[in-house]
């Protein structure tokens, strides 16, 4: 039975309604989360509780972190300080203090996950190439790790990235894998992206989600948030 990767869901609740429908339909029944459940979006609350009960092993982001307070925000462009600062005050206390129990990495034999680097999970540097990823793959043993952060899929080795929809990924080879954003991708295409991972057959396969974008939209402006954060969901930027 396959496993579901999701990531940066980013309090955009029909997005992740959307997904959850999705995996279930394939009766999925272990999903992980890769972190970064808030920020940007306007449903922070909703989206926390629907991944608290859904998902297997939730890990934490940036924008999860900043949201209670725990990272640094000045170094965010003024859209994403924007929305952390409203996250915060929007925030239930339960919530805040679900966030502030997730941890950075989940690992077994087979597998590593994390929301941002394997090096330093807790600096949120971005694996953007085949470069980056020799240099993060120097510190993990397993075969393959799962990340999000960039809200692009991708898959890479250290020599090549992989642009394939479905892929077996091979033994002897190391892999970094990006399993897409849920809540706001950033690949040129507006629908939620996440990812299926079966350890049998090493089977990598990334799945593509409508959902009701306009609504999604409407809300953001509804909140105050940034026009920008709304606008860029209609094309995936
Ligand atoms: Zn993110």
């Amino acid at each position: 039975m396959p496993i579901a990767l999701i990531s940066d869901i980013h309090a955009n609740q029909e997005a992740l309604q959307q997904v959850l429908k999705s995996i279930r339909s394939r009766q999925i029944e272990e999903i992980y989360c890769l972190g970064d459940i808030v920020g940007y979006g306007p449903n922070p609350n909703e989206c926390v509780e629907m991944v608290r009960t859904s998902c297997k092993k939730v890990l934490v982001g940036n924008h999860d972190y900043a949201a209670i307070g725990k990272t640094d925000i000045t170094y965010f462009n003024k859209h994403a300080k924007h929305a952390a600062l409203w996250t915060r005050k929007q925030l239930k206390a339960e919530n805040k203090k679900y966030l502030n129990t997730l941890k950075f990495t989940h690992q077994n034999d087979d597998m590593l996950m994390v929301h941002a680097s394997p090096t330093n999970p807790e600096h949120w540097y971005y694996v953007m190439n085949p470069q980056d990823a020799a240099v993060e793959m120097q510190s993990f043993k397993q075969p393959v790790c799962f990340v999000g952060h960039s809200h692009i899929p991708a898959i890479f080795t250290a020599e090549k990235e992989i642009s394939e929809n479905s892929f077996t990924l091979k033994t002897e080879q190391k892999y970094i894998i990006n399993v897409g954003s849920v809540g706001q991708p950033r690949d040129g295409y507006p629908e939620s992206c996440y990812c299926l991972y079966e350890p049998e057959t090493r089977q990598v396969e990334y799945v593509r989600v409508p959902y009701e974008v306009n609504k999604t939209y409407e809300k953001i402006i509804k909140a105050g948030l940034p026009e920008f954060l709304a606008k860029r969901l209609l094309k995936g930027y």
